[in-house]
């Protein structure tokens, strides 16, 4: 049908938008859960807001968050910014030139599209490996780039990321690791070490992805490297402002790897119930997961007949969950070319308010819902954007 170019995600998003604002005015924020495992937060106390001015702020935060990001990621120096796809962008921008290469390994394919899109802006070649006896580099290349835990949180092989770093630097090549949600979930549930303890040059993780941190970018690495992003990140206006500077000081603060754990047997209820129903319905680290293809098989073993595509059968079911069942999921409100899957996040912090039973309802609604309306296309536009 065709309801998915990256405007009409613009406006999918403003509506799921929209729907949350009015379900708090409605009711309050307790009706909602979100399970993204992104809600974030923003752990200000009172005496930081004083302190949010433009050059009196970056003083004192960025000295407190220097002690506190190198501990979470180890590394040399720490750089904030406004996301972790501004990080991406500034790394590219200072170490990559036109014509350049880069190469990118992760455990499993899509990338995040902040890398491809940076790439392209500049006009270098991107390579990216998915199978870790393919990877390799060429005299061309200038950046390694590892994701850690790609967006549907699928982690790497501890092996394979000690071989790529180990590859790329045989050849003097620096690796920037993506670790948006991997410094925390390959470090706590796979007891891996620290990107920069596995010989990375640069990480860089999202501050709100299992965590209580607000949406940004933090990255820590080399002390060479980090002032040469730095500055292009200034140039560009990607570096992180006070106030978000503050909102990760005291979320890392308070960091602590305990909901991570607890999510564990929520994760496998949550998981045995689903499957009784959904064949394609998969474990994450920390919760399950329905991706677009297993949900477009869901439909076709019920025979119906349908012209959306993977994506927008996936952010109708979404946009359902949130319209009738005040369940959040990132389908329906993330950003465009943000991943499709249906993932439930018993890492979030609503989680804990969750009941099992009741969340495989509306699932099961939610789902019953779009095969009753997948045929009938201005149905789908009014879920959607309306
Ligand atoms: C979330 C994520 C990003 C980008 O984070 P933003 O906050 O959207 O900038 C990049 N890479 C991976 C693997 C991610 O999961």
């Amino acid at each position: 049908m065709l309801l998915n170019s990256p405007l009409q995600e613009s406006k999918r998003r403003e509506a799921a938008l929209k729907i949350i604002d009015s379900k708090i005015k409605n009711k309050d924020r307790t009706h909602l859960y979100d399970l993204t495992g992104l809600s974030g937060g923003f752990p200000l106390k009172k005496e930081d807001i004083e302190l949010l001015e433009t050059y009196a702020g970056p003083a004192i935060f960025e000295e407190k968050l220097q002690p506190l990001g190198l501990e979470h990621l180890g590394g040399e120096k720490v750089l904030a910014l406004n996301r972790t796809s501004s990080g991406i962008l500034a790394t590219i921008l200072a170490l990559v030139k036109s014509k350049d290469q880069v190469v990118h390994y992760l455990p499993q394919l899509p990338s995040h599209p902040i890398i491809p899109r940076s790439l392209k802006l500049i006009d270098a070649q991107y390579t990216e490996y998915d199978h870790i006896e393919d990877f390799k580099i060429t005299d061309k290349t200038v950046l390694t780039i590892i994701t850690g835990s790609t967006m549907d949180h699928q982690i790497i092989r501890k092996e394979d990321f000690l071989k790529v770093v180990e590859i790329s630097h045989d050849q003097n090549i620096p690796v920037l690791v993506d670790d948006a949600s991997g410094a925390r979930l390959r470090t706590i549930l796979y007891e891996q070490p620290r990107a920069m303890d596995m010989g990375a040059d640069i990480v860089i993780t999202s501050t709100d992805k299992l965590m209580e941190g607000p949406r940004g970018g933090l990255m820590s690495g080399k002390e060479g490297l980090i002032d040469l992003i730095k500055s292009k990140a200034y140039q560009y206006g990607l570096e992180a402002q006070p106030p978000l500077i503050a909102g990760m000081v005291r979320a890392l603060e308070q960091f602590s790897p305990e909901r991570i754990i607890k999510s564990q047997e929520k994760k496998e209820e949550i998981f045995q119930q689903l499957k009784k129903d959904f064949q394609g319905i998969s474990k994450t680290p920390t919760g399950v997961m329905l991706k677009e293809e297993d949900l477009m098989r869901e439909i076709e073993y019920l025979d119906k007949r349908t012209s959306l595509d993977s994506k927008e059968a996936a952010q109708i079911m979404a946009m359902i969950l949130l319209r009738e069942h005040d369940i959040i999921t990132i389908p329906a409100v993330g950003m465009p070319g943000a991943s499709s899957t249906l993932r439930l996040d018993m890492a979030s912090k609503d989680a804990e308010r969750v009941d099992v039973d009741h969340l495989t309802q509306a699932f099961h609604d939610a789902f019953g819902k779009l095969t009753d309306v997948l045929a009938d296309e201005q149905t789908c536009r009014d879920i959607l954007f309306n």
